[in-house]
């Protein structure tokens, strides 16, 4: 048993870091995809012939060095080893790779046999990889470009109501379907008192949806846990980027990248072990 089920979360591990790697790409290209398609939508509107673009989705074109346009060969892009093995510079130009590439194929892949690792031979553990990827993905989008997309985090929420009806969370689905209501009905309502208030916008609607998505996989009792951990480091990290000089223009620190990493404390801890940890 013990043998089967360390073989069966090895597998998963080295899926994982397989789909890190497609990870890297999402993270990279999706919102360069929407940035494209709002600019379309944008020339439509206005009349105006769309700019002819390069054909450019998940799949096309090949990845490129980003500083001289070496094309990557497929063995300079196993996950992990390849990074290792270029010493991590590219084969063509020498040109830094970032060291972030390995570190979210390697996440991925931990994550992956973790959830593996807990739940032997059940879809269960294949669900709660997905759940992480998208979290993973969605945290990293998120901070480089403070964007969470819809084609992410809408997804995410449906697939938590489904994994709670099919039993795969052990949420009751009315607490899932709660958590979820909830999740986006108290972020709405703090978005627009501070916004009334203030005049300043704290975080976007795709916060609103994460939190929901979040509610739906871990149930209506979690959201609390969630929200002061992720508003607690949130704002330690705002004050030590806002000492640094490390803030981006306008100051603005993404909201969602904590509400992920709470997400993923609540996945591998339980949301009570959070309320442990703070203290109440
Ligand atoms: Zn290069």
């Amino acid at each position: 048993m013990l043998v089967s089920q360390g073989v069966d979360a090895a597998l998963a591990g080295v899926l994982g870091l397989l789909i890190g790697s497609f990870l890297n790409v999402v993270i990279y290209r999706l919102p360069k995809m929407l940035e494209q398609q709002w600019a379309a939508e944008c020339a439509s509107l206005g009349g105006g012939e769309a700019p002819a673009a390069e054909r450019f989705n998940l799949m096309v074109p090949r990845s490129r060095c980003q500083q001289c346009g070496h094309v990557i060969r497929w063995y300079e892009n196993i996950p992990v080893l390849s990074y290792l093995a270029l010493r991590g510079k590219c084969s063509a130009c020498k040109a830094p790779i970032s060291l972030r590439y390995p570190l979210v194929e390697l996440a991925t892949g931990a994550l992956f046999a973790w959830s593996v690792w807990h739940m032997p031979g059940q879809i269960a553990g294949l669900a709660w990889c997905g759940f992480a990827a998208a979290l993973l993905a969605l945290a990293l989008i998120d901070w480089d470009t403070t964007l969470l997309p819809d084609d992410v985090t809408m997804p995410l929420l449906w697939a938590g109501l489904l994994a709670s009806l099919a039993g795969f969370t052990g949420v009751p689905l009315a607490n899932a379907v709660w958590g979820a209501a909830a999740g986006y009905t108290s972020l709405w309502a703090v978005y627009w008192l501070f916004k009334l208030t203030t005049g300043k916008e704290g975080m976007g609607y795709g916060d609103f949806k994460l939190f929901a998505a979040l509610g739906a996989w871990f149930g209506w009792q979690a959201l609390i846990p969630i929200i002061l951990m992720a508003s607690v480091i949130g704002v330690i990290v705002g004050l030590v980027l806002k000492f640094n000089s490390g803030l981006r223009e306008g100051g603005y620190v993404p909201f969602g990248p904590f509400l992920a990493g709470a997400g993923f404390t609540a996945m591998l801890l339980g949301p009570d072990a959070i309320l442990r940890a703070i203290g109440l």
